[in-house]
C-alpha cells in the first residue's frame, strides 16, 4: 500500500546547462556572501580550468573573497567535517560553497550542520534532527550522480565505527545549486559508470518505494529512460556533450524523486559496504541492485514490469513476472556493460555479513523498501550478490 505523501521538497534554485557555472559569482553576491568557504578536494582544486578554477574566476569577477577546505575524502569522514568547521572559523567565513560530487556536498552540509547544531555530527543521524538553519550553502555539482546538490541528505562515515550514517533534514538543501555538464566532461569512465548507476538506483528505488507518489513517479520514470539511453554513451565517450547533459538531467530528476519518495534496501545495504570497505558508493549500489530488486519483485510485480518497459525492453506477450524479470536482467546488463565490479571485487568479506545486515536494517533508507525482511534475509541478499 502506497502511503500518501503530500509534502514535496524542491531545491530553491538550480541552474542547469552548459556554462551556467559563470553565474556563481553573481549569485553569491546576491545572497550577500562576503567570504564563503569552498569545500572540495585537492585534485579538483588543482585541476586546470576545472570546476574549482571556474568557480574561483566567477567569484573573483564578482568581487567575492573566499577561503578553502580542500581535504574532502571520498565517503567523507567525521574528521573532514570537524576540520572543515575549524577552517571556516579560522578564516572568518560566513557561508559555504561545495564543489565536487556527493562527497564534497555532504562534507559541506556536515560542516554547516555542526556550525549551528552542536559539535558532534554522529549524534545528529536520523530524520529532522536539525533545529537550526545552516549557513548559506551553494553547491556546484561535478558528477551525475548523487544529486546531493539538491537533496536533504548528508551521508557521513564514522571512521571509528566504520558506519556510514545519514542526517536527513530539509535544512540541508543548498540554497542554490549548479549543474553544468561542461564540468563533467573529464569525469573518468569508472566514476561516470558508478555515479550513473547511483542515479539509476535512486530512480528504481523511488519508483518502487512505499513513499512514492505521482510526482516522484514522473521524475523516476524519465530518469530511468534517460539513463538507459545515455549512460552507455557517456561511458563510451565522456566528451559527448548531449550524453553528459542528459545524464546530468537524469541525476537531477532522480534526486528530486528520492528526496521525496525516499529509497530502500539497496541504499541501506550499499552504505554498509561503503562504510566498512570504503568502496565507491555508486558501485556498491549497482552491485547489489539486481539481487535486491529481484527479491523485492514479489511486493510490486507490475512496477518491475513497468521498469522493463522504461528501460527499452520488449515485454509484449509476457506475463507480469516474466516482464519483471526482464527489468532485473536489464539492470544487471547495464552494470556489466559499464564495467561495475561485483560485491566480492569491492572487497566484501562474508564473515562481516551478519553485522552489515543488522546495521542495514537500522539505516535511515531501509524504511520504505516495498518488501520487509529481517537480518537473516539481508544476509542472504549479501551472499547472493557476493556469489555473482
Ligand atoms: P565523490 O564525490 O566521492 O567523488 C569521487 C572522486 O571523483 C573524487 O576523488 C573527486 O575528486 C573526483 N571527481 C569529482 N568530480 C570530478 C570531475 N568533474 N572530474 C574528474 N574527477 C572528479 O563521488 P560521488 O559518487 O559523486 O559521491 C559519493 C558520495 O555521495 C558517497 O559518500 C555517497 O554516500 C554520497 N551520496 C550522497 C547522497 C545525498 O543525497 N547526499 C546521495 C547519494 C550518494
Amino acid at each position: 500500500m502506497v502511503q500518501p505523501n503530500t509534502d514535496f521538497m524542491m531545491p530553491n534554485v538550480n541552474f542547469f546547462g552548459p556554462n551556467v557555472i559563470k553565474e556563481i559569482g553573481q549569485r553569491a553576491k546576491l545572497l550577500g556572501m562576503k567570504k564563503p568557504l569552498i569545500v572540495t578536494d585537492s585534485f579538483l582544486r588543482n585541476l586546470e580550468n576545472g570546476p574549482v578554477k571556474q568557480t574561483e574566476a566567477s567569484l573573483a569577477a564578482a568581487g567575492v573573497d573566499y577561503a578553502f577546505y580542500d581535504n574532502v575524502e571520498p565517503n567523507p569522514k567525521v574528521r573532514n567535517v570537524n576540520e572543515g568547521k575549524q577552517t571556516y572559523l579560522d578564516a572568518n567565513c560566513d557561508s559555504i560553497i561545495s564543489v565536487g560530487g556527493g562527497s564534497s556536498h555532504d562534507c559541506a552540509k556536515g560542516i554547516g550542520i555542526i556550525l549551528t547544531n552542536g559539535d558532534d555530527i554522529t549524534k545528529l543521524a536520523g530524520i529532522d534532527t536539525l533545529e537550526n538553519p545552516l549557513p548559506p550553502l551553494l553547491a556546484v555539482n561535478t558528477t551525475a550522480g548523487t544529486a546531493s546538490e539538491i537533496t536533504r541528505h548528508a551521508v557521513i562515515t564514522n571512521e571509528e565505527t566504520k558506519l556510514k550514517f545519514v542526517v536527513i533534514s530539509w535544512r540541508n538543501v543548498p540554497l542554490v545549486s549548479f549543474n553544468d555538464p561542461m564540468l563533467m566532461l573529464d569525469v573518468p569512465k569508472g566514476l561516470t559508470a558508478a555515479t550513473g548507476m547511483d542515479a539509476l538506483t535512486h530512480s528504481v528505488e523511488s519508483y518502487v518505494s512505499e513513499h512514492r507518489n505521482d510526482i516522484t513517479d514522473a521524475q523516476a520514470i524519465q530518469a530511468i529512460k534517460l539513463i538507459s539511453k545515455y549512460l552507455p554513451q557517456a561511458v563510451a565517450d565522456g566528451h559527448n556533450i548531449e550524453a553528459r547533459t542528459k545524464m546530468a538531467e537524469a541525476s537531477l530528476l532522480a534526486g528530486m524523486a528520492f528526496n521525496n519518495a525516499d529509497l530502500g534496501y539497496v541504499h541501506a545495504m550499499a552504505h554498509q559496504l561503503g562504510g566498512q570497505y570504503d568502496a565507491p558508493h555508486g558501485e556498491c549500489c549497482a552491485a547489489l541492485m539486481p539481487t535486491v530488486e529481484k527479491w523485492n519483485m514479489i511486493a510490486s510485480p507490475q512496477r518491475f514490469a513497468d521498469i522493463a518497459r522504461f528501460m527499452g525492453e520488449n515485454i509484449d506477450g509476457l506475463n507480469v513476472w516474466e516482464a519483471g524479470q526482464k527489468a532485473i536482467d536489464a539492470l544487471q546488463r547495464m552494470s556489466d556493460l559499464v564495467g561495475i565490479r561485483t560485491v566480492k571485487q569491492l572487497g566484501a568479506k562474508p564473515e562481516d555479513f551478519e553485522l552489515l545486515a543488522k546495521n542495514a536494517l537500522l539505516d535511515g533508507n531501509a524504511g520504505p523498501n516495498p518488501r520487509k525482511g529481517n537480518a537473516a534475509d539481508i544476509v542472504e541478499l549479501f551472499k547472493e550478490a557476493y556469489n555473482k
